[in-house]
């Protein structure tokens, strides 16, 4: 049997955007916190460099400034009005965390320490600025932790380790969830009168990749599935310093205290393409750099890797740490003690001593559930979908556009986590209790029974690593039409193979095989709609990048995609095309002009 619960709000997922809307939403408001794991596990806290704020304290900053970088950083696809309240607001945010007790670094005078972040500038444009606000290289940890222990203290409910399967929409509005509760097997329903999507991104679509294994979209496919759309997919974007060949990430922080990058000739390759910034420029710009510098045979011995060098002798030769202060190596040890410690274990070498290969890694989704400023979800005609409501990576707002700066994802969680909380109380006041569904996720909890039951002949480790090969190779840094269309019918054939799985486990407790064949039809779903997606834009603007189309194209393509899936709903992946519509881009400030850094 299944048991129900009912509550006025239910939030799934437990990561920074989810805590903070919970934080924000408890007040007067009966919320439970879903999570398919244990909250500090989430990806939140593995954040390394920072959250953006132009507090100002190490240096002039404005906020006018910040959301020039964020637009500009974007490639003009950020939606304007939602980048303003970013900057606006981020101040505000990280001084609540700095009150509910989060160990910010201090400056000798007290004040939040700040580091420079790629593309965040001083008078728009001119130089670095000193913007990102931290804990060492740690500071995804403090932010789950501060926000976990205020959830406690203020006894919100957690359900933790239930895996949510699908949303429940009855008549186009969110009624609720459908959960299995991990250790036991045990089916749930979650009424509500609200619902938030704090669920994270979804880059274990890719073979190489920075994102944790449980990043894999499930509740951004459910919505797609649902008959909603989603939004400029296309955009995902790969981080410059992944480890090489293993893709975890060495943060950006590293060349903001002064670390630079070279090719196999030694070369400071970014005065190349970007003399201002230099190694500081955003993340599309370096990846599709180290991109060109491999192609032209000046990777590392001719392979595909480039250097990441952060020895002291190397940054204080060049300069290149703030200010042009010089540095010593138990100073960088004190500011990125978990990535240095990453290098020494993951790659064997001391970074103190040596440079390090990298190579870009699929890092962050642009693009995922077209939210308003409140996180009200849009649905088909960009009206809101009532009692809907996402937040996070996974939500487009869109602060991001075509390419996300570092340090904006842990801002947006704050800012816009907890705007969607407050929206989601207010309109929990304004609504009639929670009914009983009549037909409650039937066809999520059919299909888990389905994958139970099967005992076909594919695998799914072998299935998902085709997909992350594919993505990798044919929908990454570099796109084709040719390569993509090869890509659409691969997925499409391992669509077909995932109705032919075997599983081995036909047991109900702790039975993670049967959810981890659920989290591939839900990578499976959402990788056919970023690849159909970038198929479809025939430009090139931030990380998506069209060999067959290489520039910008405002006269046709300034607005955001929005891609529906064919067809009626359910709950599998199924190929049954997918339709594509267009939102505008809110432009209020900032006119598109050319991207120089
Ligand atoms: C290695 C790394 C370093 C980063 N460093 C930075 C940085 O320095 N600065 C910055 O701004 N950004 C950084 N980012 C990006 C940023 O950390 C993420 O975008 C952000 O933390 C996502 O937060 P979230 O709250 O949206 O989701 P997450 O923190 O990913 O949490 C997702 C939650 O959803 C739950 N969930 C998912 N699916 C289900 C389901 N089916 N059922 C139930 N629960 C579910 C999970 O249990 C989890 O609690 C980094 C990302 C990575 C991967």
């Amino acid at each position: 049997m299944t048991q129900v619960h009912t509550f006025d709000a239910i939030i799934i997922g437990a990561g920074g955007a989810g805590l903070m809307a919970a934080l924000h939403a408890e007040r007067g408001t009966n919320v439970a916190v879903i999570s398919k794991m244990y909250p500090t596990r989430s990806h939140t806290g593995t954040a390394q460099g920072g959250v953006a704020a132009p507090l100002g304290n190490m240096e002039e900053d404005r906020w006018e400034w910040y959301m020039y970088d964020t637009v500009k950083g974007g490639d003009y696809l950020v939606d304007q009005d939602a980048a303003e309240i970013l900057a606006r607001e981020s101040v505000d945010a990280v001084l609540e965390l700095e009150h509910w007790g989060l160990p910010f670094d201090r400056t000798e005078d007290g004040r939040i320490e700040q580091r420079r972040f790629g593309g965040h500038t001083r008078d728009f444009g001119k130089s670095p600025v000193m913007r990102s606000c931290k804990s060492a290289d740690r500071t995804g940890h403090m932010i789950l932790q501060t926000l976990y222990q205020n959830c406690i203290r203020r006894g919100i409910r957690f359900f933790d380790e239930f895996f949510v399967l699908d949303l429940i929409l009855e008549d186009g509005i969110a009624r609720g969830v459908a959960a299995v509760e991990i250790a036991t097997g045990q089916t749930h329903l979650f009424l509500a009168k609200a619902v938030l999507l704090a669920t994270g991104g979804f880059g274990r679509m890719f073979a190489v990749t920075s994102n944790a294994h449980s990043l894999s979209g499930d509740l951004v496919a459910s919505v797609f599935r649902r008959g909603l759309p989603l939004e400029d997919m296309e955009f995902f974007q790969f981080h410059p310093t992944g480890i090489y060949k293993m893709g975890i990430l060495l943060s950006e922080a590293a060349r903001g205290e002064g670390g630079i990058m070279i090719n196999g000739l030694g070369e400071r390759f970014m005065e190349r393409y970007a003399p201002t910034l230099l190694d500081l420029a955003p993340r599309d710009i370096i990846s599709r750099s180290i991109d060109q510098e491999i192609r032209a045979g000046r990777g590392v011995d001719g392979k595909d890797y480039v250097y990441l060098d952060i020895r002291p002798e190397t940054i204080n030769r060049c300069q290149s740490a703030p200010g042009g202060k010089t540095v010593t190596a138990a100073q960088l040890e004190a500011k990125l003690p978990d990535i240095i410690e990453m290098m020494r274990v993951y790659q064997g070498i001391d970074p103190m001593k040596a440079p390090v290969p990298i190579q870009p890694t699929a890092h962050y989704a642009m693009g995922g559930i077209p939210t308003d400023c409140d996180g009200r979800v849009l649905g088909g005609s960009l009206s809101p979908v009532p009692g809907l409501f996402a937040a996070g990576e996974c939500a487009c707002v869109s602060v991001h556009g075509a390419n996300r700066l570092g340090t904006n994802s842990l801002v947006d969680l704050l800012v816009f986590g907890r705007r969607s909380g407050r929206a989601m109380a207010e309109f929990c006041a304004g609504a009639s209790p929670a009914d009983p569904v009549a037909h409650a996720a039937e066809e999520a909890l059919a299909e888990l029974a389905r994958l139970q039951r099967s005992r076909g002949p594919e695998r799914v480790g072998a299935l998902r690593a085709a997909m992350q090969h594919c993505m990798t190779d044919k929908v990454g840094l570099n796109r084709t039409a040719g390569g993509m269309e090869e890509a659409l019918s691969i997925l499409r054939d391992l669509k077909e193979r995932y109705r032919h799985l075997g599983l081995a486990d036909a047991g109900q407790k702790w039975n993670t095989e049967v959810l981890e064949a659920y989290e591939l039809g839900c990578l499976l779903d959402l990788a056919e709609a970023t690849t159909a997606s970038a198929l479809h834009r025939t430009e090139s603007r931030g990380a998506h990048f069209r060999e067959d189309f290489p520039k910008r194209d405002d006269a046709n393509w300034l607005h955001h995609t929005l891609a529906f899936r064919a067809g009626s709903s359910g709950a599998g992946p199924v190929s049954e095309g997918i339709r594509f519509d267009r939102r505008p881009v809110s432009i209020t400030t900032f006119q598109p002009e050319a991207r120089v850094y």
